[in-house]
C-alpha cells in the first residue's frame, strides 16, 4: 500500500491533474491518493471568509464570482466530452451555490471552517470524475468520515485507523482511493482542519494508520533543499534525510512539509519520499531511519514569528526548582517552548504561539523581571552528528560575520544547532550560512 499526496500546484491546472492521473495509474498496487485544493483556492477561501465575517458582502461576492470563473474554465479544460463537461458544471454550480448560501446566512467560526474545507472537497470530486471519464476505476474515501482531532487539536491516530480500514476494504476492487487532505472533524464533530499546509500531515497520518510501505509527497520542487529556495538563490536537493533531520527542518520552517508531517511516519517507520510532479525523473528526497555515517551539515531552515521572553531573578542564583516554576506557567497555558538559554541569574525562552502571552507574562512577574522581544526568527541548522563535527560552531559564526545572534542552542541533540536572530536579519543569515557552510555563492 502506498499513500501518494499531491499539493496545490500539482493539481492547480487541468493538464497537471491529467498528468497525475497518469502518474498514479502507472504506480503498481493499491494506493490512497491524497489531494490538496487547487493552488490559490484555500487562500481565496480565507479571504472570502474574512470578508464575510467583516460583513463586507460586496467584496465577498466579488471574490466568489472570480473564483467561480476560474473553476468554470478549469472544468471546461479538464473534461474531454460534453457529458463530463456538464457533470463538471454541476459540481461547480453546487459548490459555489453553497458559498453563496454560507455568505448570506449566519456566518460564524464554524461556518468559516466549513467554507475552508470546500477546496479539498471540490478538487477530489473533480479528479474522481476525471478518472471516471478516462475509464480508470477509483473510489472516494471521504476524509470527514475518518480523519479526526481531539480537544487539543491532536489527530486521533487509533480511531482514524479503525474507521479507515473497513472503508478501504469495502473499496478493495479499486486500485486508486482518493481522499481529501487538510480537512477533518473535531471533538464536537464539527468540520475542522489540520492547519495550513495540512495535506502533508493527512498523508502521513494515513500512512501510519494503514502501515503503508511508503508515503510519497509530490510537490513543485525536486525534494528538500539545503536552504530555503524562496530566499536563497543557490540551493540543491538532498538525497537522504533521517526522520529526525526532516522533522527538525519541517518544524523549523521548511515549507515543503507541514511541521508535523514526520511525526506519524517516524512512529511507524514508514519512509517518506518527496518528489517533483513537474519533473518526475528527479530523484527527490528519501526520509527514513537510515543514518549516514558522516557527520555533516545537511540543511538550514528558518521559522518566523518567534517571541523571546527573558526572566531575570536573583532568586535563581543557587536555587533549585526555579526552572520548574517557569515551565509550569507555560504548561498551564499549553504553550510550547522552542529554545532555552540560561545563566546563573536569568533564563530566556522562545515561543511562537502568542495566544496566552499576556497571561504568561503576568504570572512570570512573580518570579522576576520580565522582558519580551517580538519579531525574532529561529535559524535551524540540521545534520546528523553535527554537534560532534569539530569546529562546526566556528564555521557557523565565521559565516555569520557581523550578524547579531540573540541566542544559541547547541548540544541538546547531536543533529541540530539553533540560532535566534532578529527577523530583519533572517534573509542575510540564511544567505551568509549558504556561502559559509556549503561554499555556495549568492
Ligand atoms: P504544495 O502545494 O505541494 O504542498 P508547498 O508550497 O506547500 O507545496 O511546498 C513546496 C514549496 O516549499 C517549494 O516550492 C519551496 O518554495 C518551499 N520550500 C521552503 N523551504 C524549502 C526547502 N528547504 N526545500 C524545498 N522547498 C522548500
Ligand atoms: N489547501 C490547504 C492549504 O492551502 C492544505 C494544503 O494545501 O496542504 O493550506
Ligand atoms: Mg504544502
Amino acid at each position: 500500500m502506498l499513500v501518494v499526496k499531491f499539493g496545490g500546484t500539482s493539481v492547480g491546472k487541468p493538464e497537471r491533474m491529467k498528468k497525475i492521473a497518469c502518474l498514479v495509474t502507472d504506480m503498481p498496487g493499491q494506493k490512497v491518493v491524497v489531494l490538496s485544493a487547487l493552488s490559490g483556492t484555500t487562500n481565496a477561501l480565507v479571504r472570502m471568509g474574512e470578508l464575510i465575517l467583516a460583513k463586507q458582502a460586496d467584496a465577498a461576492t466579488q471574490e466568489i464570482d472570480q473564483l467561480e470563473k476560474h473553476y468554470k474554465q478549469f472544468v471546461d479544460e479538464l473534461y474531454a466530452g460534453e457529458a463530463y463537461k456538464a457533470i463538471g458544471e454541476e459540481i461547480v454550480g453546487r459548490f459555489f451555490g453553497l458559498f453563496r448560501r454560507l455568505a448570506a446566512g449566519h456566518f460564524d467560526d464554524r461556518s468559516y471552517r466549513e467554507l475552508l474545507a470546500q477546496g479539498e472537497l471540490i478538487s477530489t470530486e473533480l479528479f474522481y470524475r476525471h478518472l471516471q471519464e478516462q475509464n480508470i476505476s477509483s473510489g472516494l474515501l471521504p476524509a470527514l468520515d475518518f480523519m479526526s482531532i481531539d480537544e487539543n487539536s491532536e489527530p486521533e491516530l487509533e480511531k482514524i485507523s479503525k474507521r479507515l480500514k473497513p472503508m478501504m476494504a469495502s473499496l478493495h476492487a479499486a486500485d486508486i482511493l482518493i481522499t481529501q487532505g487538510y480537512i477533518c472533524r473535531n471533538h464536537l464533530d464539527e468540520i475542522d482542519n489540520l492547519k495550513r499546509g495540512g495535506s502533508d500531515y493527512t498523508a502521513s497520518l494515513i500512512g501510519a494508520a494503514v502501515k503503508a510501505k511508503e508515503i510519497q509527497i509530490w510537490t513543485d520542487i525536486d525534494g528538500m533543499h539545503n536552504n530555503d529556495p524562496r530566499i536563497v538563490k543557490n540551493t540543491f536537493p538532498i538525497a537522504n534525510l533521517t526522520f529526525d533531520e526532516a522533522s527538525e527542518l519541517a518544524y523549523f520552517g521548511a515549507k515543503i512539509l507541514h511541521p508535523s508531517t514526520i511525526v506519524p511516519a517516524r512512529k511507524y517507520n514508514v519512509p517518506v519520499l518527496l518528489k517533483n510532479t513537474m519533473d518526475e525523473k528527479a530523484a527527490g528526497t528519501v526520509i527514513s531511519d537510515k543514518i549516514s555515517s558522516q557527520s555533516e551539515v545537511k540543511a538550514l531552515a528558518a521559522k518566523d514569528g518567534i517571541t523571546a521572553i527573558n526572566i531575570k531573578s536573583s532568586r535563581m542564583l543557587l536555587a533549585y526548582g526555579f526552572l520548574r516554576k517557569v515551565f509550569e506557567v507555560f504548561e498551564k497555558y499549553k504553550t510550547s517552548i522552542d529554545m532555552i538559554a540560561t545563566s546563573e541569574v536569568a533564563v530566556t525562552v522562545t515561543i511562537d504561539d502568542l495566544k496566552s502571552l499576556d497571561k504568561i507574562v503576568e504570572e512570570l512577574k512573580s518570579l522576576g523581571h520580565i522582558e519580551v522581544e517580538k519579531n525574532q526568527s529561529i535559524i535551524c541548522i540540521v545534520g546528523n552528528g553535527l554537534a560532534d563535527k569539530s569546529g562546526v560552531l566556528k564555521e557557523v559564526f565565521n559565516a555569520l560575520g557581523e550578524i547579531q545572534v540573540r541566542m544559541v542552542s547547541f548540544g541538546g541533540s547531536d543533529n541540530n544547532i539553533s540560532l535566534l536572530v532578529n527577523t530583519s536579519q533572517k534573509d542575510n543569515s540564511l544567505k551568509a550560512l549558504n556561502t559559509g557552510l556549503f561554499g555556495l555563492k549568492e
